[in-house]
């Protein structure tokens, strides 16, 4: 992660913005239904921001991708119900729209910009040099500012040409949500309080196998659950019956565990587990001891006594990391296991005893059912890119922020 230099990410603090035209990454692929935006968190995120950035008269040109058109046109991938939900959301500021992110549309809405305005151009992905990271079309860009910001951490695990060859050309900085976020991940991997704990949980062991390794040899204790902790008790021979189960990773958990050992990283599994006859609602046979699991038994989450010993494990640590939920939450009654816990870890965290940083798709939803995220330290709602992060990988769209 030192590749990434993060000491020398620069904010726009102290920086005098006035009369500038500062061209800002975000990320505003938000969820939409027939052109009306349903869920707002990603605009709610962005929007200090902008405020911040047009309260001190810069000329806020915003860029962001939506959808995956593939280079072209796609009129149901237009970002412009994004402007008008943006300017609804802001009350005091309207944001402007621009059908054309560059060439004369955009240059002539940019130039017709005052002080303190604020400008979304159309959707990045209509040009094909945007997910090619194509210098020439990330040079039509930048000839529409100043200076540039990205506020998008979720999308800087991409090196396209808004978020990687538009460094080069631009005084480049780190917007003030991307700032958060790089300070959140970093205050639970790079210098933690100790112990700190990682809750790794989801579906298989064969999508996170970067992120295993790469926890074990940063945390005090990995906390294995979901699907993929079936995989673990699989191959230290306990009969998981028809549960979701990768036995071909079983030389992978082997080397999971033995670089744990190593690292002096402790490994939890469950203890017991809430077992179903089928992967559907209200299909419980019961809770089991781990060792005895019926032959025609599913495990779905993890029991009781599991969750009594993972509680008591997490309140002696002062750092956790959260993601992927540790049973299938979606269905009744399999939460209980990684509610429980996400209620646990809410609690310590609000008595300023835990740090709790989470992330990833299915994790902001799970830990959103169970009425736990907003008393969490820190909740990312990028999936890819936080991910690589905890693979310890380097985000290609930080990387050029940072190689000036
Ligand atoms: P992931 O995308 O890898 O984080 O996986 C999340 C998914 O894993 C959720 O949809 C859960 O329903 C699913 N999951 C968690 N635990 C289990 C389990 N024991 N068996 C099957 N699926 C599970």
């Amino acid at each position: 992660m030192t590749g990434m230099e993060l000491d020398k990410l620069r904010s726009t603090d102290n920086i005098d913005v006035a009369g500038k035209r500062v061209l800002v990454r975000a990320d505003l692929n938000v969820p939409t239904q027939g052109g009306e935006v349903t869920d707002t968190t990603r605009i709610t995120r962005f929007l200090p921001t902008v405020q911040d950035l047009a309260r001190r008269g810069a000329r806020v040109i915003i860029l962001s991708h939506f959808g995956r058109p593939k280079g072209v046109a796609v009129a149901e991938m237009t970002l412009a119900p994004v402007a008008a939900k943006m300017s609804d959301l802001m009350g005091n500021i309207t944001v402007g729209f621009a059908s054309d992110c560059i060439g004369d549309t955009a240059a002539n809405a940019v130039s017709a910009m005052s002080d303190g305005d604020v400008l979304l151009l159309e959707n990045l992905r209509y040009h094909a040099g945007e997910e090619k990271n194509d210098a020439d079309f990330a040079k039509e860009l930048a000839k529409l500012g100043d200076i540039y910001v990205n506020d998008a951490f979720s999308c800087s695990h991409r090196a396209h040409a808004s978020t990687a060859a538009i460094a080069k050309i631009l005084p480049s900085y780190a917007g003030g949500s991307m700032m958060k976020e790089v300070t959140a991940l970093r205050t639970a991997l790079d210098n933690p309080a100790r112990p700190v704990v990682a809750v790794v949980g989801g579906a298989k062991v064969s999508t996170k196998i970067p992120v295993l390794k790469n926890m074990v040899a940063k945390v005090d204790k990995l906390i294995i659950g979901g699907g993929m902790a079936n995989t673990f008790l699989h191959a230290q021979g306990i009969n998981v019956g028809k549960s979701l189960c990768e036995p071909d990773f079983a030389s992978t958990v082997g080397e999971i565990l033995s670089a744990a050992a190593e690292a002096n990283c402790k490994i939890l599994l469950p203890v017991d587990a809430v077992v179903a006859s089928e992967f559907k609602a209200g299909a419980v046979m019961g809770t089991f001891d781990i060792a005895s699991i019926p032959d025609d038994g599913m495990i779905l989450d993890v029991g009781p006594a599991s969750l009594a010993s993972l509680n008591d494990e997490i309140a002696e640590c002062r750092t956790l990391l959260w993601n992927g939920p540790l049973g299938a939450f979606e269905i009744e009654p399999f939460g209980e296991g990684t509610f429980g816990l996400a209620g646990t870890a809410a609690d310590l965290t609000v008595k300023g005893q835990l740090t709790t940083i989470a992330g990833g798709g299915d994790t902001v939803a799970a830990l959103n059912d169970a009425n736990a995220a907003d008393r969490f330290t820190y909740i990312s709602t990028a999936g890819g890119a936080f991910l690589e992060w905890l693979e310890g990988r380097e985000l290609p769209g930080i990387v050029a922020l940072t190689s000036y």
